[in-house]
């Protein structure tokens, strides 16, 4: 097929192509490329029946549905943005990203309830559709907004990172390369497996590449992944092929023997990005899975998902070095600012969402080798180039990843703060060798007694604004804080009470 269709051509493509095979497989349902291109019709219908001639994106609200999909296609062939939110999401949250998305109508697949909103379900949209003859020209492409992903901000609000119809299709037009090149046989698409949530844009790397090449994704919902028998038996016989998660899953998954190729004979390629990919995991896939390739891959939600990919082979794992994270991608180029790597090219997002304050830090205009204008972005990531190979050495802020989950340390802070009697407070991750097992938080607050029914309170309290993965999993209260010499609060000194 050629490369310069839209996203949405090439589904419309696939679905005339092969209308009964299954898109989207999850327990909570399955729909076949006809069923979810004809419902996400039916509900792009009735969104632009119902909302004025604006331009205001559409939350889309829920876990692992296959509606979930439908609601995405619907939103932008109506002419909007989605803006993906998972069911991890506390109350106060949501609220706080429904306000800046500011429609009054949130698509929910899971009951939701959120005073001053109009909350409707993908099938009473659909429902109500007309079905007449849709109106091609609304659907988003070029610089139009496809969705908005909203992620942990360092002053306690997330901020919503925007990104184009042209940067997804750009980023699937190398990942479908990239697959393309890893699987054997020349093969270009098979079963995906989809772990992360919607709202995190390493899904957009299964749920994409998978759907503009007439894949089946077999979506993951979060029981099922805490149930690793349960989860086995689905991917088995949903035939997985092609796996898309963190390496934290794979630890987990590797933690049972029963991971391994002897009964996952159809595992062709595992692709990893979002964390650094340890050369355990690493080396503990290749001795289980022979079968299959390894690919480590990089990038910001600012830029697409991943702009940087590599195949690891025996030879990285002998090294003393970390493992790279691969070459960089047609389109992007990444330079150094001092010790930071920034990353500029075709899938750099427009900004922050409604903060010209916040991109105007983080982005800037450039040129690339060959004269072109375009976007930059700082990423915030410390490394370097050898050999036309990337590697990152950690970050030069206060981001951390958890199980994956990109976390501003400053996000906590900010929400701790926010509490009546917590004076001062110092987030720090306890390590567990190089991977973080968990955050702990300093507190002082003098008012309080400091018991551990206080740290219970505290966490209590921080679970209404906060997802759980966010929530310290300790709570230290303290006199005083340590300051360093420049009188900054001394991060290393608290790291170090942990250990
Ligand atoms: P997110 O926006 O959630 O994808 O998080 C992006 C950040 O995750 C990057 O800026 C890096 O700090 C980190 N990251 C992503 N992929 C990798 C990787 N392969 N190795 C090391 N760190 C990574």
């Amino acid at each position: 097929m050629r490369t310069d269709y839209s996203v949405i051509e090439r589904i419309e493509r696939i679905a005339a192509a092969y209308p009964e095979r299954t898109a989207f497989k999850s327990r909570a349902g399955e729909m076949s490329y006809r069923q979810l291109w004809e419902r996400s019709q039916q509900i792009a219908s009735a969104l632009s029946d119902r909302l004025a001639r604006d331009e205001r994106p559409v939350m889309v609200y829920g876990h692992k549905s296959p509606w979930m999909a439908a609601a995405f296609l619907g939103c932008v062939r109506a002419g909007r943005a989605y803006c993906p939110v998972d069911v991890s999401m506390p109350e106060s949250r949501i609220r706080d990203i429904a306000a800046r998305i500011g429609n009054p109508l949130i698509i929910a697949t899971e009951p939701l309830a959120l005073a001053g909103y109009e909350i409707t379900t993908p099938k009473q949209l659909m429902q109500e559709g007309s079905g007449r003859c849709e109106d091609r020209s609304l659907w988003q492409r070029d610089e139009d907004t496809f969705y908005i992903i909203f992620t942990s901000g360092s002053t306690g609000k997330p901020k919503g990172v925007e990104i184009s119809a042209r940067s997804l299709q750009n980023f699937l037009t190398w990942s479908r390369g990239l697959i393309a090149e890893a699987l054997p046989g020349g093969e270009s698409t098979g079963v995906f497996i989809n772990q992360a949530p919607f709202s995190f844009d390493l899904s957009v790397f299964d749920l994409y590449s998978c759907l503009t090449s007439g894949g089946t994704l077999i979506s993951l919902d979060k029981e099922l992944q805490g149930d690793t028998a349960a989860m086995f038996a689905f991917l088995r016989e949903g035939g997985a092929r092609i796996w898309v998660s963190t390496p934290s899953f794979a630890d987990m998954c590797l933690a049972d023997p029963a991971f391994c190729g002897d009964n996952f004979a159809a595992l062709k390629l595992f692709l990893f990005c979002g964390e650094r990919l340890s050369k355990e995991t690493a080396a503990a896939l290749m001795e289980r899975f022979p079968q299959a390739r390894v690919v480590n891959t990089y990038g910001p939600t600012e830029s697409t998902v991943a702009v940087t990919a590599v195949t690891i082979t025996e030879e990285m794992l002998r090294t003393d070095e970390a493992l790279p994270v691969g070459r960089v991608r047609e389109g992007s180029e990444i330079f150094f600012d001092g010790e930071e790597m920034i990353i500029a090219g075709d899938t750099v997002a427009k900004g922050y969402f409604k903060d010209r304050q916040k991109t105007a830090a983080a982005f800037f205009e450039t040129e690339l080798k060959d004269g072109q204008k375009t976007r930059a972005y700082r990423t915030g990531d410390s490394g370097y180039c050898r050999d036309g190979y990337y590697y990152c050495t950690g970050r030069i802020d206060l981001q951390v990843k958890l199980h994956g989950y990109r976390i501003e340390l400053g996000d906590i802070e900010s929400n701790l703060l926010e509490i009546p009697h917590v004076q001062q407070a110092c987030v720090v991750p306890r390590y567990d060798g190089e991977r973080i097992r968990n955050l702990v938080s300093f507190v002082k607050a003098p008012e309080m007694d400091g018991t551990f029914r206080d740290g219970r309170f505290l966490r209590e309290l921080l679970k209404e604004k906060l997802p759980k993965y966010m929530i310290p999993k300790n709570i230290i209260f303290i006199d005083e804080m340590p300051m360093t010499v420049n009188g900054k609060l001394d991060r290393k000194k608290l790291e170090g009470m942990l250990a």
